[in-house]
């Protein structure tokens, strides 16, 4: 299908297929799902605009939200000092679904991988070690069992540890390539307690 196509269903088939997950036969299956369903086309443009509109990145520890800080990092009784290193937003909602850590988190956005040129300036690597100076014990690296997560929570032991600060990872109750969003509640639970320093 052609990006540029003028065809209005085609247009939105081609739109909705970039969505993660959608090929083109969900896609179309989606696009007349909007088309048929009763004002589900106006409540969700309504709805994509706002969000798009209002959500950001919370300064400190980049999380996407609608308020900066977010409720997080505003929350007073979280522990600021032990801070939870995650490769996407996603990893920090799977963290928090667990119900295991009571610290502050911080958003990567990824993690190294040379052969994508993601290097450390692709990373929020820099707002990390901004954050260390305010009072952090603790880094708990939480990348997921990758090849490049290992890497790189190698990469910010390297980083932190001469700034005094302990640099964890979590616990292989994870497996290997597995990811944390998709990683059950106990098992991320345990693979935070279970963590080893680095
Ligand atoms: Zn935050």
């Amino acid at each position: 299908m052609q990006p540029e196509s003028t065809d209005p269903i085609e247009r939105l088939v081609h739109h909705l297929s970039r969505l993660p997950g959608i090929g083109t036969k969900s896609a179309t299956r989606l696009a007349y799902h909007i088309l048929r369903t009763d004002d589900l086309a106006t409540e969700l443009a309504a709805a994509l605009v706002s969000a798009t509109a209002q959500v950001g990145r919370c300064a400190l520890c980049g999380n996407i939200s609608a308020s900066d800080p977010c409720a997080v990092c505003a929350n007073p009784k979280r522990d600021a000092a032990t801070v939870c290193v995650i490769e996407r937003t996603q990893d920090l909602q799977a963290i928090e679904r667990s119900g295991g850590f009571s610290g502050v988190f911080h958003v990567l956005g990824g993690v190294l991988s040379p052969l994508d040129g993601v290097g450390p300036e692709e990373l929020r690597i820099s707002e990390l070690l901004a954050r260390i100076e305010t009072g952090v014990i603790e880094v708990i690296v939480a990348t997921n069992p990758t090849v490049e997560g290992d890497a790189t929570a190698l990469y910010l032991a390297h980083l932190l540890k001469p700034l005094g600060v302990r640099v964890s990872r979590i616990a292989r109750g994870i497996s290997v390539g597995a990811e944390l969003e998709f990683t059950d509640s106990s098992t991320l639970s345990r693979a935070l307690e279970d963590r080893r320093e680095l």
